[in-house]
């Protein structure tokens, strides 16, 4: 009984490394990558729609970035207190190049998230985001709109916590 409970232990305990530690290829978009968000929201992206592009992170590093990012996204959520909407995630190279500005080689990683904050007083939640003491590579607020810029290293230690407010939406 003891070694059936520890063979059982081990076997969770596997499951569910393979449950935090990697995101399987062919994961449908509907698929919960963690407390709040879902594969699809990961991947969306207009331009690819648009244009009939498959944005697919083919890497499984990318793909495990996604997760990472993931999780450190339901931070950001647990935060705010209010679903996020998210207007960019990971990019394939090619809508990357297409549609990329400075804060785009995270894109690329999986690392990077683009949101909106609340519409009515961006800033606030902005400064919130900032001052929290959540760790993140880089912050950016375009004070054209109420859109964010979110990146994260895969080396949380190594994130600089660098944060910009530019113009733009
Ligand atoms: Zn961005």
């Amino acid at each position: 009984m003891k070694g059936y409970a520890r063979l059982a232990g081990f076997t969770l305990s596997l499951l569910m490394l393979s449950a935090c530690g990697s995101l399987k290829k062919n994961t449908s978009e509907n698929e919960m990558i963690s407390r709040y968000f879902t594969f699809g929201e990961a991947i969306h992206s207009d331009y690819a729609i648009k244009h009939h592009i498959l944005n697919y992170p083919r890497k499984s590093s990318h793909r495990n970035n996604i997760l990472r990012t993931a999780k450190r996204m339901d931070e950001i959520r647990e935060l705010l207190g209010r679903p996020i909407v998210i207007t960019s995630w990971y990019r394939s190279a090619k809508i990357n190049d297409a549609v990329g500005g400075s804060d785009s080689s995270e894109h690329r990683e999986g690392l990077a998230v683009d949101f909106y904050l609340d519409k009515t007083n961006p800033a606030a939640e902005f400064n919130r985001i900032a001052k929290s003491g959540l760790s993140f590579d880089q912050l950016i607020f375009y004070t054209g709109g109420h859109r964010a810029h979110i990146g994260f290293r895969k080396n949380k230690r190594r994130e600089r916590r660098e944060v910009r407010r530019v113009s733009g939406r």
